[in-house]
């Protein structure tokens, strides 16, 4: 335990997936409080709103202690810095995550040298596991229980039928 301090995990969670709650029981580990933090980029065409992916973690993480989830519309290191976060939480699945994953983190520590960013990997089943893939599979009525978190499951596909 890192004391006192706080972790940040950004990201769009469109939606969250079980590979990011991998990343978020690991980050507990490490951090005394951890923020997940849902951006809030219409850029990115997200299929469920900001307040939707907020909600659907909430109900994800309940139950597990020292994590709050929000979203955030700004700059992210000027938003970790605000909140007082001491390092950037990303998952790392594979060698394709990696070269993306070390411009963000080195542009965020030009702009905040402070702040540092972490990788952590979540165990080797969730490697092939994205946001993207769940909705192609739930939109063709493929089976994604082993993928999502059961609690949002029904939710996932609603939204998937009503499109
Ligand atoms: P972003 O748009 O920021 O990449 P994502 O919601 O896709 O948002 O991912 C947020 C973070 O979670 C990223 O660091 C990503 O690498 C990580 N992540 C996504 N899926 C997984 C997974 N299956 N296992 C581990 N980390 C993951």
């Amino acid at each position: 335990m890192i004391t006192n301090k706080i972790g940040i995990y950004p990201g769009t969670f469109d939606p969250i997936t079980n590979g990011h709650v991998d990343i978020i029981e690991r980050s507990v580990m490490l951090f005394e409080k951890v923020i997940v933090a849902v951006t809030n980029n219409p850029k990115k065409s997200p299929l469920f709103t900001v307040d939707e992916r907020v909600d659907m973690i909430r109900t994800v993480v309940q139950g597990m202690k020292n994590i709050e989830v929000e979203s955030f519309n700004e700059l992210l290191v000027n938003y970790a810095l605000k909140r007082n976060a001491t390092a950037i939480i990303r998952g790392l699945r594979a060698t394709s995550d990696f070269e993306y994953e070390f411009q963000m983190a080195l542009v965020n520590r030009k702009l905040a040298s402070n702040l540092l960013t972490v990788f952590l990997m979540p165990n080797e089943k969730y490697t092939y596991l994205n946001s993207t893939i769940v909705k192609e599979l739930g939109r063709l009525d493929g089976d994604i229980a082993d993928f999502v978190p059961k609690e949002i499951h029904s939710r996932i596909i609603s939204k998937l039928d009503k499109r």
